[in-house]
């Protein structure tokens, strides 16, 4: 396929369709947006959970089997700061904390987030072009049974246990699209736009809840396809199904497609799934991402099925 791809993706499961479309495609037509509402501060470094897994991910550096973080990884910092009575409840290896000193350096002097990442990604040669959904600042809160908790604190500090109520983006309203992102969207040469398999409202939304992104979207001219998140009726991994349940809906792909609303074109909806009028195009396939050769086959099945609406 010839022409721009642009995906908007949130972590793990985000990353293997981005991969996928890595390998096949040329890696400078395909424009990343990434989600950032998981970004915080932690021990005084900024942290950039979702745009440091697809670093990893498209360089080869991601630890598959713990699904986050660097494989090889060493742990002398965090093993030092326990001894000194620092918190460790949040993950941080020695590799990984090169990022996060580097980024917040660069922040400290006013370069933007979208700046740094280029940077970074220019240096493990990874040719997709990776943004920011916005260089501003934008944090997902959780409205739980345990009261709100920034979005780390009930990701990886309390592992997704309190009832949501309701997911809040703190920032969005002031926040503007980063450099390049509704450029892409809306690019004539833009042929197909996807949403990667990633949470609705932890990973997608905070994108959704820039000013313009969801506009852009719905004036592009080319179509927006997403690949269902769930599988079988459930979530591969992560907390997308409690979520869903939890903020009143059910666990379909209809439901995801129904929330996505009237940006979405198409949904590539994973074989195990029941085949209803999603009232939007739809092709069934497995879409479990397991293999390398999987990710290219759903990417492909992706891209497939938005040529056909095109
Ligand atoms: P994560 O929480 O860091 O993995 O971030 P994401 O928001 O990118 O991904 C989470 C979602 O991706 C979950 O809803 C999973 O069900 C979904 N997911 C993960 N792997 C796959 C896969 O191989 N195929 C499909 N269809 N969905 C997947």
């Amino acid at each position: 396929m010839s022409g721009r791809v642009v995906v908007l993706t949130g972590g793990v499961g985000g990353a293997k369709l981005v991969l996928g479309l890595q390998q096949l495609l040329e890696p400078a037509n395909v424009t990343a947006i990434v989600n950032t509402g998981d970004d915080f501060t932690h021990l005084g470094l900024h942290v950039s959970p979702d745009i440091d897994t697809l670093l990893y991910t498209l360089s080869g550096k991601s630890n598959a089997a713990q699904g986050w973080g660097r494989e090889g990884e060493s742990w002398n910092f965090l093993d030092a700061l326990r001894s000194l009575g620092g918190e460790d409840w949040f993950m941080l290896g020695d590799g990984d904390l090169a990022l996060h000193v580097l980024r917040s350096m660069r922040l400290a002097r006013g370069e933007s987030l979208s700046a740094i990442t280029a940077d970074f990604a220019r240096s493990w040669g990874i040719a997709i072009d990776v943004l920011p959904m916005s260089d501003q600042l934008v944090a997902t809160h959780l409205d739980t049974d345990e009261g709100v908790l920034p979005f780390q604190r009930y990701f990886v500090g309390r592992r997704c246990q309190p009832v949501v109520r309701q997911v809040m983006f703190e920032g969005a309203a002031q926040a503007k699209p980063a450099p390049g992102v509704c450029e892409a969207i809306l690019a004539d040469d833009t042929t197909a736009i996807l949403i990667a398999p990633s949470n609705p409202y932890l990973s997608v939304d905070p994108i959704f809840a820039v000013p313009g992104i969801r506009d852009a979207l719905l004036a592009a001219r080319a179509p927006v396809v997403a690949v269902s998140p769930i599988v079988g009726g459930d979530a591969v991994k992560g907390p997308t199904a409690k979520l869903m349940r939890e903020l009143g809906s059910v666990v379909t792909p209809q439901a995801v497609a129904a929330h996505y609303g009237d940006v979405l074109d198409g949904m590539l909806v994973d074989e195990r799934d029941a085949r209803v009028n999603l009232g939007i195009a739809s092709v069934h396939v497995d879409t479990l991402m397991t293999s390398l050769d999987d990710r290219v086959r759903v990417a492909q099945a992706a891209l497939a099925l938005a040529a056909g609406i095109r």
